[in-house]
């Protein structure tokens, strides 16, 4: 039982002792307290099926008791900065990480989080090249230090500070984009951003597989293809950012980018890579690799022993149990029933995404796509009180986030859409025959 202060007590502590700029889901936000595999407790001992664990993230299910037991045998024996001394942690996990690499993406570097590995890889690729010009998408999430907020794409994540030399292309979204699924025409605009906004040379182009923050937007078919000629063209280097879209999540493919069929030069990571262990890393080549012996590259926790034999254990229980082929099977399905939500339901606009990585967006008019960000909030309370956590997001705010924990079941996805269902008829949503629908 927990014996622990109440949530009104926490939230006052929070208050005042916290940063003002810290918020919560919900008005009346969960106290969790505990967590098991794809499901969260309260303080009461109430259950939740976590959908949105997958921004943490806990890929294998949290508390998953094979990382647990890693963490918990190496934290007795050692705890430490590992880059200094020798500890056989870091060099396996390495060389573990390296063997789910295409092509000659066989070096690593380890971070604390997503985003100062974006911070070191954005730096690789302006040693590697000479340039300072960076791509990113407009919508993109890639980090809040300086660097990074440059490269992330949305006002609500941009302070008002100095972020310079990244330029933002037309985001390929197949749902409100310009040029609907064509990728190659928005390719386009990233061959229009070197010509007219740099000297003809960049550093690089960096971008999700799936916009995460962005709402679940899958990027259009032939988008990374196309891009990937002009930057070459233009001397760059290509970031992959798979802080969400790694480690299996999408079912299909173990990294994100491969289901356009690239290879990155540079691959940054996080979240899924250690469970929920503050871990990152950067993947690149030996020869981009080697610009960092210039100077110094240190980093105090940085692939230390309790994170990366963390980030081990995680790549093994993928593996035994089969947590890629599950996103698939589980996430193809899930989808199938959200979209049979959609024919039922006239606002929901768009449903999409791949694997356990799920958007459904709300819309006020399917015409328009007039943001539904205030219907959102009364579906999402609504679903907590029957039990299911579910993520938001998107530009406007009007888009479930469902990225579960890879052990999600076909019971749990049915469980998730017969409450969203029973969450939207309570709330009065307008329920159409299907054939009056477009
Ligand atoms: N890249 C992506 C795609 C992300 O979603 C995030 C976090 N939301 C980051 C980078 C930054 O990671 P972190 O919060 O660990 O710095």
């Amino acid at each position: 039982p927990y014996n622990g202060p109440s949530a009104a007590d926490i939230l006052q502590k929070r208050k005042q002792y916290l940063s003002p700029s810290i918020f919560c889901f919900y008005n009346q936000p969960v106290n969790i307290v505990d967590g098991k595999m794809q499901y969260l407790f309260d303080e009461k001992g109430r259950r939740y099926l976590d959908a949105f664990g997958g921004i943490a993230t806990v890929n294998c299910g949290h508390c998953h008791p094979d990382v647990v037991d890693v963490i918990v045998k190496q934290i007795n024996r050692l705890q430490h900065s590992t880059v200094l001394y020798l500890n056989h942690a870091i060099a396996d996990f390495a060389e573990a990480l390296a063997s789910k690499m295409p092509g000659d993406l066989k070096v690593v570097f380890f971070t604390n989080s997503g985003t100062e590995a974006n911070e070191l890889a954005m730096m690789m690729a302006r040693l590697y090249t000479g340039c300072n010009d960076i791509i990113s998408l407009r919508n993109a999430y890639h980090g809040n230090a300086a660097g990074t907020m440059g490269a992330t794409a949305q006002r609500v994540w941009k302070f008002n500070v100095v972020q310079t030399g990244v330029h933002h292309a037309l985001n390929p979204d197949p749902y409100r984009g310009m040029f609907g699924s064509d990728g190659e025409k928005y390719a386009r605009d990233v061959q229009d951003l070197i010509d007219f906004g740099t000297s003809g040379h960049v550093a690089g182009f960096i971008s999700e597989a799936i916009q995460g923050v962005g709402g679940i937007v899958e990027l259009a078919p032939g988008y990374l293809p196309a891009v990937y000629s002009s930057v070459k063209k233009a001397g760059g280097l290509f970031i992959a950012d798979e802080v969400q879209s790694g480690f299996a999540r999408t079912g299909s493919h173990f990294w994100g980018f491969e289901s356009q069929g690239v290879v990155p030069d540079i691959v940054t990571m996080a979240k899924g890579i250690g469970n929920g262990i503050p871990l990152g890393a950067v993947v690149t080549t030996p020869e981009i690799a080697e610009v960092l012996t210039r100077r110094n590259y240190f980093n105090t926790f940085g692939g230390n022993p309790v994170c990366t034999t963390a980030g081990h254990a995680v790549l093994k229980v993928i593996e035994k149990e089969k947590l890629q082929e599950n996103a698939y099977v589980v996430g193809s399905y899930l989808k199938e029933r959200l979209l049979s939500l959609k024919d039922k339901y006239e606002i929901i606009g768009d449903v999409r995404g791949r694997g356990l990585m799920l958007g459904v967006e709300f819309v006020t008019d399917r015409k328009l796509k007039t943001p539904a960000n205030v219907e959102i909030l009364h579906i999402m309370d609504q679903m907590k009180e029957m039990g299911v956590l579910v993520g938001k997001g998107g530009f406007y705010g009007n888009v479930f986030r469902i990225t579960p924990p890879l052990c999600f079941t076909k019971e749990d996805a049915d469980f998730f859409v017969d409450v969203m269902d029973y969450a939207m008829s309570k709330i009065g949503l307008v329920q159409q025959p299907a054939n009056l629908l477009d």
